[in-house]
């Protein structure tokens, strides 16, 4: 059995009292127990975040961290700097990143090792963007980024990593992938982390929907077999629909 899981990103949104102002409405609201529920917010707002989420079973979690531990490199953080703060999730790869920041296969792939060198649950986004989808290559584009961001995991960290796929194109616009649709690229990301590691590993690993997810729209996703929680944007921005997305799932 494979524990649901949503995760909110809020992006760059909230300064440190909007954060806490957040998680303390969210605390007010009776959360399932048997739901992962984990925030991803800006930097500056997690030491907060994890005080205030001590002993709630809401987990915290960044958006980015370089893979090198220190370093000449202006304006990054560093897994240790997480670690130090109490942070448990880090995303990896999400397309944002990807598409504004140049991030690749081969550093997202870095970035998921060090991410569980230090103890973190990565959350590493995949998803083919809206050409490829229209030329057939949804398939091809994301095992391929599979494949990439894993090589070199033990099956061990492979377990504890969660995926997220993301369609670029739904991302932000409102426009949801059908749960079928979804489901058939989860189902084949589940088939190639069995290639790569064995069928246990796969059956283990929890693979999120991410993309215009809603709380009208939750339940979709997660009646699928394949589907295992959703990575949310917009919907996440609030207590009361971050709320009603947990509950749902
Ligand atoms: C995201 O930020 O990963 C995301 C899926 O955003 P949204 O839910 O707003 O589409």
């Amino acid at each position: 059995m494979r524990k649901p899981v949503i995760a909110g990103n809020w992006k760059m949104h909230k300064t440190v009292s909007n954060a806490l102002g957040f998680v303390k409405e969210l605390k007010e609201i009776q959360l399932p127990s048997d739901v992962e529920t984990v925030l991803c917010a800006p930097f500056l707002a997690l030491p907060a975040m994890v005080e205030e989420t001590r002993e709630t079973g809401i987990g915290i979690g960044a958006q980015n961290a370089h893979y090198e531990e220190q370093g000449a490199f202006t304006g990054e953080i560093s897994m240790p700097m997480l670690q130090e703060v109490g942070v448990s999730y880090v995303i990896i790869g999400h397309s944002e990143r990807r598409t504004y920041y140049n991030e690749t296969d081969e550093s997202v792939n870095k970035k998921t090792k060090a991410a569980h060198a230090h103890g973190f649950t990565p959350i590493v986004c995949v998803g083919e963007v809206l050409e490829e989808r229209e030329k057939g290559q949804t398939g091809e584009v994301v095992t391929s980024q599979v494949k990439a961001a894993f090589q070199g995991l033990s099956s061990q960290e492979m377990k504890k990593t969660i995926i997220a796929y993301e369609p670029v194109w739904a991302i932000g616009t409102g426009k949801a992938s059908t749960a079928q649709d979804a489901e058939e690229v989860c189902s084949l990301i589940r088939k190639t982390v069995a290639g790569l590691f064995d069928q246990s590993v796969a059956d283990e690993v929890r693979i999120q929907y991410g993309g215009s997810v809603k709380p009208e729209n939750i339940a979709s996703f997660m009646e699928q077999p394949d589907i295992d929680g959703a990575l949310v944007g917009g919907a996440s921005l609030k207590p009361d629909s971050f709320a009603a997305l947990v509950k749902a799932a």
